[in-house]
């Protein structure tokens, strides 16, 4: 498992780490690493966008429609956990790849997929 944000200005880490005692941090490039070890930290934290919330819930229904159905409910909290935690995954995973290709493209519209996932 490694840190999926870099501990100084909280972008996607890169390939660096640095780990101390129990606490392993990630960073994006060599310069935040070196920071990292001064102890420095941004004080900015990822928050979430409705735009993406929207785009990850409509992107999941079909998962939310499956599990209910598996699980003769509708409500959540009486699924099984591995359930759960699929749908939460995928929703999360979705938002993500709008997060990133929102990034990357500065598009919010359209997500296009490599086939990877
Ligand atoms: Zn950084």
């Amino acid at each position: 498992m490694r840190p999926a944000l870099c501990g100084y200005c909280k972008i996607p880490a890169g390939p660096f780490m640095r780990i101390e005692d129990e606490r392993i941090y990630g960073a994006c490039t060599h310069e935040h690493l070196k920071l990292l070890r001064e102890e420095k930290k941004l004080k900015r934290i990822a928050i979430t966008c409705d735009d993406g919330l929207d785009y990850a819930i409509s992107k999941t229904k079909q998962t939310y429609i499956d599990m209910s159905k598996k699980n003769k409910t509708y409500v959540l909290h009486e699924w099984e956990r591995k359930d759960r935690k699929l749908l939460f995954s995928r929703v999360v995973n979705e938002y993500m790849t709008w997060a990133n290709h929102q990034a990357q493209t500065g598009r919010m519209d359209k997500v296009i997929r490599d086939g990877s996932d």
